[in-house]
């Protein structure tokens, strides 16, 4: 798998050659606010290699997965989510057309805040 694709939107957004709103970065991951939040917070989480989407994981990828699940409880109350469990998060990952995925690029929805929302 390449490490970056040149005509990915998410890979642009990493390599600040898109602008967004930052939430956090690594050597490993970037994160920004969804730019249609469905939730008071919602923001993506994305690993700066380009995986096309969760249908691409494996084994080798397993560690890195770890280290990126971990970023999400930090994160989220960093971004405003309340604390578990009145307050909480939900975390989605769409797969494919099938299930609902719009850029081919793996990202986490991190979404919270007080109800109701958008959607969801
Ligand atoms: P998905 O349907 O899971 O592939 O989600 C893609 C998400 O990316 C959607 O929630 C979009 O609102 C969001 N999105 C698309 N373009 C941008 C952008 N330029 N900056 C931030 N979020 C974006
Ligand atoms: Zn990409």
């Amino acid at each position: 798998m390449a490490d970056h694709d040149s005509n990915c939107l998410f890979c642009k957004i990493a390599a600040r050659q898109i602008p967004s709103r930052m939430v956090y970065e690594d050597d490993e991951f970037y994160a920004f606010h969804d730019i249609h939040p469905w939730a008071p917070v919602h923001f993506l989480i994305i690993p700066k290699q380009h995986i096309p989407s969760m249908a691409q994981v494996g084994p080798e990828q397993a560690a890195m997965m770890g280290r990126m699940m971990a970023l999400v409880p930090q994160l989220a109350l960093q971004e405003g989510c309340n604390p578990y469990p009145q307050g909480g998060f939900r975390l989605v990952t769409n797969t494919g057309a099938e299930g609902g995925q719009e850029v081919q690029h793996l990202h986490f929805h991190v979404m919270g805040g007080p109800r109701p929302w958008l959607r969801g």
